[in-house]
């Protein structure tokens, strides 16, 4: 059996025919009608008021920090337990961050922890410009939750839906909640591009200025006239022609993904050291990622002796993102716990998790394979030699 991997693109076959009718109309240049129509497609699943298609995820959460007026030394909240690209742009600007722990029922940022952190922020003048949240592989935050803690200290929210694109809360779709979203169509996503994203917000006014500042911020004028500094941010019309193909196919994407955590858990429901990711009540995840987390200490076992034990029998897996507090990047930057003077929260996932296999072009004897593997390596000792299966 080939390798299997943790996530792979998955195209449908139609990306062609979209990227060949960008050549057929030499609409090579960046921007033309399947950036139109890609971003149209964006707004029609998600119900977003507006959208602007951007070279990457991580493009899209700097222009909203932009729009949101996040400058030197401002202040802005971020989930701890995610990608570094959530943060990046932060710093990118010359803000500061605070960091804040996740809570065990999504594992994305705790209620109370932001709840904390916002009124110390106040006592000292210090308000974020903006809180960041993730919905990490596919699992929503509690965003009702969430959502009136940020409006009670008058917050603006950017969700970063990178991971959650067609996952939903309560009904209503991932990234549509913020004053901002994001989405990422990242070789690894749910769907792809090869390389993109999407800025998503609750007023259309803000997504013109967005395409304005991603297109260098140029000014209406006969010449070339700049009165702000810009960027080259935009999604190419190439790339676009596969976003449009790949959204055509979303829902049987999510349903494949969906379908490989369902399967795990059930074949894995008997074995005592695995926990399959919660998931919250009334919200629905995309299951971009199949996520664990395994109680093998007693086995004086880790995450990563599982990982090298599977990567010995051909399998991808890794270990959850290690919290941005304790990346040595953001040493020495403010922290809240989920409770206070416990583990944090993203500390004990770290230590515990792992991501699985998890594309949805997975076949059953791959999905098979890997829960006979983890069974079998989960049987073995920290220094057993696993064998064929
Ligand atoms: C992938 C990802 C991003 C960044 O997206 P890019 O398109 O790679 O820039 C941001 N946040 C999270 C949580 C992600 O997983």
């Amino acid at each position: 059996m080939d390798k299997i991997y943790l996530s792979t693109p998955h195209m449908s076959g139609k990306e062609q025919d979209y990227i060949q009718e960008a050549f057929d109309t030499n609409w090579i240049a960046p921007l033309g009608p399947n950036v139109t129509e890609f971003e149209q497609k964006i707004k029609q699943y998600t119900g977003a008021s507006a959208v602007c298609a951007t070279s990457s995820g991580t493009a899209a959460i700097h222009l909203a920090l932009r729009l949101l007026e996040v400058g030197q030394s401002d202040m802005v909240f971020c989930s701890s337990f995610t990608f570094i690209a959530s943060a990046n742009p932060i710093k990118y600007l010359g803000a500061d961050v605070t960091f804040i722990d996740s809570e065990p029922e999504t594992w994305n940022m705790s209620p109370q922890a932001l709840e904390r952190a916002l009124a110390d922020a106040k006592k000292e003048h210090r308000l974020p410009k903006a809180v960041i949240i993730v919905h990490l592989y596919g699992q929503s935050a509690k965003m009702d939750e969430l959502v009136t803690i940020c409006e009670s200290y008058g917050v603006p929210i950017i969700e970063d839906a990178a991971e959650s694109l067609g996952s939903t809360y309560k009904g209503q779709q991932s990234g549509t909640f913020g004053d901002f979203g994001i989405y990422s169509f990242n070789g690894n996503k749910i769907i792809t591009t090869s390389g993109g994203g999407a800025l998503v917000a609750k007023d259309p006014k803000m997504i013109e200025k967005a395409v304005f500042l991603a297109t260098q911020a140029k000014e209406k004028a006969l010449h070339y006239e700049h009165e702000q500094i810009g960027y080259n941010y935009r999604m190419s019309n190439i790339l676009a022609g596969i976003g449009r193909a790949q959204m055509e196919v979303l829902d049987e994407r999510i349903a494949a993904r969906q379908n490989n955590f369902r399967f795990y858990a059930d074949q894995w429901k008997h074995i005592q050291e695995v926990e399959m990711m919660p998931e919250l009540p009334n919200s629905v995840s995309n299951h971009w990622l199949s996520t664990i987390t395994l109680d093998i200490d007693k086995k004086d076992m880790t995450p990563y002796d599982v990982m090298s034990k599977m990567q010995e029998l051909g399998i991808e897996t890794r270990v959850l993102w290690k919290p941005l507090h304790s990346q040595p990047v953001f040493a020495a930057t403010p922290f809240y716990e989920h409770v206070q003077g416990e583990e944090a929260v993203c500390e004990q996932l770290f230590r515990k998790g792992l991501c699985l296999p998890s594309g949805s072009n997975l076949t059953e004897a791959e999905l098979e394979y890997v829960s006979k593997a983890l069974e079998t390596v989960l049987k073995t000792n920290k220094g057993g030699v696993v064998s064929a299966i």
